[in-house]
């Protein structure tokens, strides 16, 4: 299957490309349609990568407006706890499709997820389209005597999410510091190292969370972590700022960004899962991120409109897995419409950060995959009626 898009723009100069077996082929000015392509009419729009959401829990679409403006243990004590006890995998299924419809929408091709029921996260991925990182999510009440249980469950989500295509990567998720063992954290280190599997962890979160590590090992959590031989050091550990769910329940400082960025570290952007942000659109979070960094070190240069584009889209953070324009690179891209309002005039890459939201997104392509097209995904109304029958059966909408 072949696919052509024509009479798009990319860096000002109207172009075409052509996608076979999902990598772009051809891609430049004069480049057109082939006989037997499905052809996308660009006229209108813009090409540009697409956005790289580094962390979620896509499920909790269904929390989304559950417990708002609550205290953050308030919030999980009395809402999410009790509900996620209640949830199956279909649940997750559904919440997560609702999750990836959304991200389509927006222009996310890509996202790291950490939640429960990873093989039903797994096959809402595949049957999206989207590409994901998947988690297998660790917990053990920090009790060292639950380990070998959190070893066997893990390896057994292993399996639950392999098989699901070349889209679909997995990584162990232990959920934080807090709520897993030093016992269990050095498993995950082994294991993670045995198969070259990618570690996704909360950290830092809250002074209570920095505290309390200090007090019991002596070490700020990202040191902790380097001693259990968890963060890979200088072999790439990625910090993933979530700015919107950090305001939203009012916890944490603003990320020290330029001091990471200014030591080399690579920098992602996550939107955090929809009960706490409550939007996965990563174009409104991409503001807000540029702007905190702006106001707290009161120089309005402190992150340009093309350096947080980059942060947004992965371009700071190989791990994460960025989308590149060039022939011989996987077909993953969005057109946007240059006609908006916010789109057509002034400098393109500011318009994105500072006046887009995802609503100027007009198509998605993944693995040379239409997902969306002209704004309309396929399926989207079955997944929404899905998702509030599930949010429903659990008892929070
Ligand atoms: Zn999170």
């Amino acid at each position: 299957m072949s696919l052509a898009v024509t009479n798009t723009v990319l860096d000002g100069e109207s172009v075409g490309l052509r996608v076979e077996r999902g990598l772009i082929a051809e891609l430049g000015p004069g480049v057109d349609a082939h006989p037997g392509d499905d052809v996308v009419d660009g006229r209108g729009t813009a090409l540009v990568p697409g956005l790289v959401n580094g962390h979620t829990h896509a499920a909790m679409t269904l929390f989304r407006g559950y417990g708002d403006d609550l205290p953050l243990m308030e919030w999980l004590e009395q809402r999410i706890w009790p509900a996620e006890a209640r949830l199956d995998a279909d649940d997750v299924y559904w919440g997560t499709r609702l999750a990836c419809v959304e991200m389509i929408r927006s222009g996310t091709v890509r996202f790291w997820d950490m939640y429960w029921q990873p093989g039903a996260i797994a096959r809402a991925v595949e049957d999206a389209g989207l590409r994901a990182t998947i988690g297998v999510p660790l917990i053990d009440a920090l009790d060292p005597a639950n380990t070998p249980k959190l070893r066997d469950d893990a390896l057994a989500s292993l399996d639950d999410i392999t098989g699901h295509g070349p889209r679909v990567e997995p990584s162990l998720t232990p959920h934080a510091i807090y709520t897993v063992s030093e016992p269990s954290l050095h498993w995950v280190a082994e294991h993670a190292a045995e198969r070259e599997l990618p570690v996704h962890i909360h950290l830092s979160e809250t002074e209570e969370e920095v505290e309390r590590c200090v007090d019991a090992h002596g070490l700020r959590p990202a040191a902790y972590l380097d001693r259990i031989g968890l963060l890979g050091g200088e072999r790439g550990a990625t910090v993933v700022t979530n700015p919107v769910s950090n305001l939203k329940l009012a916890v944490g400082a603003v990320f020290r960004y330029r001091a990471a960025r200014d030591h080399g570290i690579p920098i992602g952007l996550g939107t955090d899962g929809a009960g706490s942000n409550n939007s996965l659109d990563l174009l409104q979070d991409v503001k807000v991120f540029a702007l905190l960094q702006k106001h707290e070190a009161r120089d309005p240069a402190a992150v340009p409109a093309a350096e947080a584009w980059a942060v947004a889209t992965g371009q700071r953070a190989p791990l994460l897995g960025q989308s590149t324009l060039a022939v011989g690179e996987p077909a993953d891209f969005i057109l946007v419409r240059t006609d908006t309002p916010q789109l057509s005039l002034g400098d393109f890459t500011a318009d994105l950060v500072y006046a887009a939201s995802g609503a100027v997104v007009d198509t998605t392509v993944v693995d040379g995959v239409v997902l969306m097209r002209d704004g309309i995904v396929a399926g989207e109304a079955e997944v929404r009626t899905r998702a509030v029958e599930r949010a429903r059966r659990l008892g929070v909408a």
